[in-house]
């Protein structure tokens, strides 16, 4: 497939992600989605914390609808879960894709024998989701 593929036929798209902000709001502003927590693609997240960010809002927007209560109050339930997933993204990335000779040996041999209990850890965590 490589040997007969163009060198102009190859897409390359570098990927970027926000390091966590301190604030999604401002007056009468409110940064959702991307906009407020861009993540790397190893945890498959970011449309899902985008959505999470849509419904949390809405629910707040029922509580009150004042758009700078509601904003705040967005704010101070999403912060931590979208800044962990973002973290947590890069470095499963930075792990997943390394190139150096000494770690990636290392770095196989940690994964097939991960205890089934952290993976369970990690996803419990990803799918608590705070509605
Ligand atoms: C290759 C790839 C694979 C991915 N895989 C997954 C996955 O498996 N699971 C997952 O959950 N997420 C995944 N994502 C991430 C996901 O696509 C994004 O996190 C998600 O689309 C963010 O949604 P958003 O609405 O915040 O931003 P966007 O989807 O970027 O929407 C922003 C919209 O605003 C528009 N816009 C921009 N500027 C203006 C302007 N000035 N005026 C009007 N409109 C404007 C844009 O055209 C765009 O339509 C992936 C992303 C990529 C690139």
């Amino acid at each position: 497939m490589f040997a007969h593929t163009e060198p102009e036929q190859l897409l390359w798209h570098d990927i970027y992600d926000l390091a966590p902000l301190p604030r999604f709001a401002f007056p009468n502003l409110l940064l959702l989605g991307d906009a407020a927590h861009a993540t790397t693609p190893n945890m498959g997240q970011g449309a899902c914390q985008a959505v999470e960010d849509a419904v949390v809002f809405a629910d707040e927007l029922q509580k009150d609808y004042d758009f700078n209560a509601a904003a705040q109050r967005f704010e101070r339930r999403r912060l931590s879960r979208t800044h962990w997933i973002a973290r947590q993204s890069r470095f499963l990335g930075s792990v997943a894709q390394s190139t150096h000779p000494l770690f990636i040996p290392l770095r196989n041999f940690a994964l097939r024998h991960l205890p089934k209990a952290v993976n369970e850890w990690q996803l419990e965590k990803v799918y608590a989701v705070d509605f």
